[in-house]
């Protein structure tokens, strides 16, 4: 059995994460998509309970994926659920410097937590968490980039920042 685990912001989660998410359950018996609870990254849009359940609907049809929350290091958490393996997705040349570091870190820290890397699928290689969020609180239209449940949601998100006059 070969559990992985693919960690994130998923702030929130892009139809990008779904196609590495997909493409990854096929690979691995199970897969966790986890959401850290990052303390440097306090400014999140969405909470994370909001960030699991958007990913628990966009993966609804994927029975060996399961979602949840963790905080800490993505290898503690690796170890915990039994995985080998840590995916992550590239996307630009601007993601390998950052990711490469990331991967070097997680091997120091753990030799048996190994990181998979999945190519991004050339029609979703210019979409992030933060591209979406930026285009949505400008009213631009971000459909086609996000899961349909990601949708009303970040126009709630929306209504309620200009409810707030910012
Ligand atoms: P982001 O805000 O950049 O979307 P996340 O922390 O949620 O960041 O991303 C988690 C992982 O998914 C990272 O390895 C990131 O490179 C990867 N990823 C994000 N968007 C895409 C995409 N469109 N295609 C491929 N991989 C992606």
């Amino acid at each position: 059995m070969r559990t992985a685990v693919y960690p994130g912001s998923f702030d929130p989660v892009t139809l990008g994460h779904l196609d590495i998410i997909t493409r990854a359950a096929k690979i691995f018996d199970t897969l966790y998509v986890a959401v850290l609870i990052n303390p440097t990254k306090r400014n999140t849009w969405f909470s994370a309970e909001e960030r699991v359940a958007m990913l628990h609907e966009a993966t609804a049809h994927l029975p060996n994926v399961i979602c949840e929350s963790f905080s800490g290091l993505s290898v503690d958490y690796a170890h915990k659920r039994e995985a080998t393996v840590l995916v992550r997705g590239l996307r630009a040349v601007s993601d390998f410097e950052y990711e490469l570091k990331l991967s070097e870190a997680n091997r120091h820290l753990s030799s048996e937590v190994e990181t998979v890397f999945l190519m991004t699928n050339h029609a979703y290689s210019f979409i992030s968490s933060g591209i979406v969020r930026e285009v949505a609180e400008f009213g631009g239209s971000v459909i086609g980039w996000v899961p349909e449940c990601v949708l009303p949601r970040l126009a709630e998100r929306i209504k309620k920042q200009e409810g707030r006059g910012k």
